[in-house]
């Protein structure tokens, strides 16, 4: 299956029309960045590892009976996909607390949040991605308010996923985001993908960042922490 007409490239993955009708290809490509696209390099070999471990999470949701848009794999940093209608919004799943949330309210960096807080975005770069609220996304029309119920309740089913899977490789999921995106009959798919740069991973022994924090905050070689923590979260599921 070849890449045809580039449709949008973002800032780490571009997207193509492919030859088959409603599947697209997705690559992941080694730009990586940070404080909307303040911070700028390009880390040979990153794009694969994103791609990996994207593919792997859609697979083991897929397998938890989450519907993604992920079809297959062509190369180790491209995958085809289901074309989506995307929904303009970034679920994010918070466990601890960290980042932005510390940064806005009094909670203290490391706090567990249970139950784990969503909060919602409006994915908008020249806005900088303003928080919404339920009534904000409905009156947006972005989505219907069932509609947002049923993407809720998809987070914590994701979450409950991959919190245990990653809890068995030794590391925390402290907080993630989703996009997500219409089929053609309406149905919700989870799009996008979930890599190293959505999530914030901690190492549960020693609490180091194992995600794109290390490149934010330079905090150590990033193309080292994705290799070592991309091994350790497709690691066989059953053999940990
Ligand atoms: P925060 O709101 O603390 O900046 O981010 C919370 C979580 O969502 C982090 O894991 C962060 O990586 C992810 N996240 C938030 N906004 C974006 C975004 O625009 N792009 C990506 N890739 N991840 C995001």
């Amino acid at each position: 299956m070849e890449a045809r007409e580039l449709l949008y490239s973002g800032k780490a993955k571009s997207v193509y029309r492919s030859s088959v009708p409603h599947e697209l290809i997705l690559r992941f490509r080694d730009d990586i960045t940070a404080f909307d696209g303040g911070k700028k390099d390009v880390k040979e070999k990153k794009g694969s590892y994103n791609a990996g471990v994207s593919a792997f999470f859609f697979r083991l949701l897929e397998e938890s009976g989450v519907k993604t848009h992920f079809l297959r794999m062509i190369d180790d940093r491209t995958m085809v996909a289901r074309e989506l209608t995307m929904i303009p919004l970034e679920v994010i799943v918070r466990n601890l607390a960290a980042g932005s949330i510390v940064r806005n309210y009094p909670f203290k960096e490391g706090q567990p949040l249970n139950p784990p807080v969503i909060v919602i975005d409006y994915k908008d770069d020249s806005r900088h991605d303003p928080m919404l609220n339920d009534d904000l996304i409905v009156a947006l029309k972005v989505v219907t308010g069932p509609e947002l119920a049923t993407i809720k309740q998809i987070a914590l089913r994701i979450n409950d996923v991959l919190r245990q899977h990653l809890a068995r490789q030794g590391i925390t999921l402290v907080d993630f985001k989703l996009e997500f995106g219409k089929g053609q009959d309406g149905t919700i798919y989870l799009g996008d993908e979930i890599s190293m740069d959505s999530m914030r991973l901690w190492d549960a022994k020693t609490g180091e960042s194992l995600d794109k924090d290390v490149y934010r905050f330079d905090k150590g070689d990033v193309l080292d922490v994705y290799d070592k923590v991309s091994h350790r979260i497709i690691a066989d599921k059953k053999g940990s």
